[in-house]
């Protein structure tokens, strides 16, 4: 008889992983407490809540999802996605624009597929991904998974703007050590800072950018999950396209998470564009490939409904208008966080919408502790905290503001930089 484990089957690699995302487990912890019946403040989730707590849906959304479910959904939807589909997320991120006809697409599950999708075409096994030095954590293991890794720059500039310095160099080292860069952007409404790209910006970093690209391949990845929340300003880049195309591949990851509130359905796409048709042909083989040798093919009924929602007329005024609730239902708890927020004197970039923003500590990890302790719940990042905002009441903010005051004193006292 065998008594314990002899051998073990998981590979060295895959061994001592952690199998839950942080802040998953945070989430967790702070739902935990609040079943208990503790005022919990939790601001962990990147999920758009109601003021009383329910996830914020768009009804036109959900009706067209379940009228979108027949037997033709049932079935497999084309490997590389519904040509319709892909025609629709095309059209979303350029419209009428002629820089639409540049473009090819494969769908994935989410903007995290699209993300993976540009990690395995775009890099060579063992090169790196460049983002700023504060990202998304789930880059970090998409790259991670796929053999690859990544490298940071500073994000910031001592005067609190974009490193645009700090972007360029970066690009000539990738270029120098690895041959090629891949170089992911997460505006509008950085996760985790909140930060987004100025006009003056977009032209800087395209510049630079478009320079990079007569040295060796270049792919600039925006990766725009928050597009939808981000405003007028979100639409800047789609003046810089034209002058990136000049060198690069310009990708997008595009997905119908946050902008139609269906995080579950997992409906995404990688849009590449370039200027060769020939490269474009490529790119699209390579895409689809990937499909087929990763999740085979992506929701048929989410495709089906996201393309109704983009393509017709009514439903997309409609969900627009709905989408405009959420935006006003998050830019009133933007408007609190930030009076309060200077009224306490917290340091933060500038943040005026999305989902998250980042509160500066010289130890995160510190502060999000003694926040804890309070029955306040944020996620510890590299130089501050992260708040979700999306999941706050606004009613909360006033709590959660004196509770990142304390945090960061307390931080402060304690000493050392996480
Ligand atoms: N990129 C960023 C910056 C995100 O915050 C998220 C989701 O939280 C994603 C990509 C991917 O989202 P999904 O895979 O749900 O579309």
């Amino acid at each position: 008889m065998t008594t314990g484990t002899l051998f073990s089957s998981v590979v060295p690699g895959a061994r001592d992983r952690a199998g839950n995302d942080p802040i998953f487990a945070l989430n967790a912890e702070a739902a935990r407490r609040a079943a208990a019946g503790e005022s919990i403040v939790n601001a962990t989730l990147g999920a758009l809540m109601t003021d009383d707590g329910r996830l914020a849906v768009m009804p036109t959304v959900l009706e067209t999802m379940a009228r979108a479910l027949d037997a033709t959904t049932a079935g497999y939807a084309p490997i590389a996605g519904a040509p319709a589909f892909l025609r629709a997320s095309i059209a979303d991120l350029f419209g009428e624009r002629a820089v639409a006809n540049q473009a090819v697409a494969a769908a994935t599950p989410g903007g995290t597929g699209a993300i993976y999708q540009a990690v395995v075409n775009f890099l060579e096994p063992g090169q790196r991904l460049l983002t700023t030095s504060y990202f998304w954590g789930p880059y970090r293991e998409i790259a991670g998974h796929a053999g690859r890794d990544v490298d940071t720059f500073e994000m910031f500039s001592p005067k609190g703007g974009f490193d645009i310095d700090g972007l360029a160099t970066a690009l000539d080292r990738h270029l120098s050590t690895q041959g090629r860069a891949l170089v992911a952007l997460n505006f509008p409404c950085h996760n985790p800072t909140g930060y987004s790209l100025t006009e003056a910006e977009w032209r800087a970093v395209a510049d630079q950018v478009r320079r990079a690209g007569e040295v060796g391949p270049v792919t600039l990845l925006l990766d725009c999950a928050y597009l939808r929340f981000g405003g007028t300003a979100a639409e800047a880049w789609v003046h810089a396209v034209p002058k990136l195309l000049e060198t690069i591949t310009v990708a997008f990851a595009w997905t119908a998470s946050k902008s139609f509130a269906q995080y579950g359905a997992r409906v995404g796409a990688l849009v590449a564009l370039h200027r060769d048709e020939a490269e474009r042909a490529q790119i699209a083989n390579a895409l689809g490939y990937t499909c087929r040798a990763t999740w085979s093919n992506c929701n048929h009924l989410g495709q089906r409904a996201v393309t109704e929602l983009l393509a017709d007329a009514e439903l997309r005024r409609r969900t627009d208008r709905e989408r405009q609730g959420l935006v006003a239902l998050l830019g009133g708890r933007i408007a609190a966080f930030n009076d309060a927020a200077e009224a306490v004197g917290l340091s933060m970039p500038r943040y005026d919408s999305g989902f998250f923003v980042t509160v500066f500590s010289p130890n995160g990890a510190a502060t999000a502790a003694s926040m804890r302790e309070a029955g306040v719940y944020v996620v510890p990042v590299s130089g501050g905290v992260r708040v979700a905002l999306c999941s706050v009441a606004e009613a909360d903010v006033p709590r959660l503001v004196d509770a990142l005051g304390d945090g960061v004193r307390a931080a402060r006292a304690y000493g050392g930089r996480t």
